[in-house]
């Protein structure tokens, strides 16, 4: 039997990556401070590593799926410099008002709705209960709730050091030998 990981769950623009709207070209990606080194941290923690972003500009046709997933190749070559790794991209290029029509679709993925997550769920080998998600949108915390794990809001700052403070609180909830445990 596979041994259960748990995951976090990193929203990608607002979080790992500067948002400044509908980006996919790799040379405009600004790298939030310290986000490689979090999904390091998230990596030698033992942890699953998984990115769930929502790209409407897909739909808005601003950009194809393939330049969604060549930002994601090239994010994960740039992770790859320093040790990290993104186990899994999962993405939601629809919209309900979509100028492209194939993407025009009330979907389950795009967050608040939880269809990506239960999608790496039911992928993957999760313990859910030590899982969470960070996001930098109500919308993300709201995804995570409905998918049943938790979800915190990160509203800036260095996010090595806020996933740090989460992986030791996730730690502790699980380790009943933890002091600061309430057991
Ligand atoms: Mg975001
Ligand atoms: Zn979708």
């Amino acid at each position: 039997m596979t041994s259960m990981k748990p995951a976090v769950f990193f929203d990608r623009d607002g979080v790992l990556n500067e948002d400044h709207g509908y980006l996919f070209e790799p040379g405009k990606l600004q790298w939030i401070e310290g986000a490689r080194e979090a999904v390091k941290a998230v990596n030698d923690a033992g942890y699953f590593a998984f990115v769930v972003t929502n790209q409407s500009g897909v739909a808005r046709g601003f950009y194809a799926e393939r330049d969604v997933e060549v930002l994601h190749l090239w994010m994960s070559d740039e992770l790859a410099k320093v040790g990290a790794r993104i186990d899994a991209f999962e993405y939601c290029p629809h919209h309900p008002d979509a100028v492209v029509a194939q993407y025009r679709v009330a979907c389950v993925c795009r967050k608040p709705g939880p269809g990506m997550i239960r999608t790496l769920l039911g992928r993957h080998a999760v313990d859910v209960a030590r899982s969470f998600l960070i996001g930098d949108k109500a919308s993300d915390v709201e995804a995570a709730e409905a998918a049943g794990i938790r979800g915190h809001l990160f509203q800036g700052g260095n996010l090595e050091y806020f996933v740090g403070q989460l992986l030791r609180q996730s730690g502790c909830a699980a380790t009943p030998d933890c002091p600061s445990a309430s057991f």
